[in-house]
């Protein structure tokens, strides 16, 4: 009897360790200490101004190489930072180091709006704002280059205080994207209600514009929509000429993509900061 119920522990544990909750428990465990260990770093990915056809932003996107897990995705761990907390002390990183960098190219001549995505998690509480407004004073950070891209489960989840906190945000002076639009639930009547200042179309919509008809209904129809709401209006996730013509005919005001470049370290990106840098491509 003993020696079967020693088996069916042993088959149990063995069937832990086969299913992904092990897998997690170790990532949570490896993401405490990714700030301690200097696992974390940032890339940038360049944001290209069609009308003025040039790079005027970029978005800091997070990276994190683990010692024992190495590269991990920024879509596989985030969740796992958010439903443990972690994301608040690994948003704030973020916001500091991309904060610190953009003061950094500013003081180089090369000024450039900083996008940040801000997790809703880490700003559920009313000390993400000034935290906020510190990190800001601290990296010697123009707010009006700061740009923070919340997605459209970020304004769900936050109903009841969304407001407040997004005007705390605007109040310091921060501009406010609204990322990956169109995938989560209606948009619109956040459009109505918030200070948003721009939005980004979800590459999911981006891909298959030139092949799929009702993806090129809906990014024409968000761009003019964008236009009458007065706010500016990003295509995400840009691979082709073919898109980039597009949407360029489309009256689209800013792309980002593989096609003009991969998110990279910053010493790569400060050579697409020159003026200029995006005319090659775009003409
Ligand atoms: P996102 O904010 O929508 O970022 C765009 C994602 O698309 C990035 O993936 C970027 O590398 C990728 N991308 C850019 N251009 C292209 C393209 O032309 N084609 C394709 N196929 N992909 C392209 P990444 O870096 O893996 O990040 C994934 C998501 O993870 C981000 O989506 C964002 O939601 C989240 N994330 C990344 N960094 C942070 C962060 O610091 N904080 C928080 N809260 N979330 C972050
Ligand atoms: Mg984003
Ligand atoms: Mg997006
Ligand atoms: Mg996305």
């Amino acid at each position: 009897h003993s020696s079967s119920g020693t088996e069916e522990l042993l088959k149990r544990a063995k069937q832990k360790n086969d299913t992904g909750q092990n897998k997690e428990e170790m990532m949570e465990g490896r993401l405490k200490q990714a700030i301690h260990n200097q696992s974390l770093s940032l890339v940038y990915q360049p944001q290209v101004d069609l009308h003025k056809e040039k790079v005027i932003g970029v978005e800091a996107l997070l990276r994190w190489n683990d010692e024992v897990l190495g590269c991990v995705a920024p879509l596989t761990f985030i969740p796992v930072a958010e439903k443990t907390g972690l994301i608040k002390d690994i948003g704030l990183w973020v916001l500091e180091e991309a904060c610190r960098q953009a003061s950094l190219w500013k003081k180089e001549g090369l000024p450039v709006r900083m996008s940040v995505n801000i997790s809703a998690v880490q700003c559920r509480d009313r000390e993400f704002i000034q935290q906020l407004g510190e990190i800001i004073r601290k990296t010697d950070m123009n707010p009006w280059l700061l740009s923070l891209e919340i997605t459209e489960s970020f304004l769900l989840s936050q109903l009841q205080n969304g407001q407040e906190v997004l005007e705390g945000i605007k109040e310091l002076g921060v501009h406010l994207s609204i990322d990956d639009f169109g995938t989560g639930y209606s948009t619109l009547s956040y459009l109505k209600n918030f200070p948003v200042d721009s939005l980004k179309i979800d590459q999911s919509f981006i891909r298959d514009v030139l092949i799929k008809e009702k993806d090129e209904v809906i990014v024409t129809s968000v761009i003019k929509l964008a236009r009458n709401m007065n706010v500016k209006v990003v295509a995400e996730g840009v691979e082709s000429s073919e898109v980039l013509t597009f949407l360029k005919e489309n009256d689209c005001d800013e792309v980002q993509g593989y096609l003009y470049c991969k998110p990279l370290p910053p010493h790569e990106v400060t050579p697409f900061l020159l003026d200029g840098s995006a005319r090659q491509i775009l003409s």
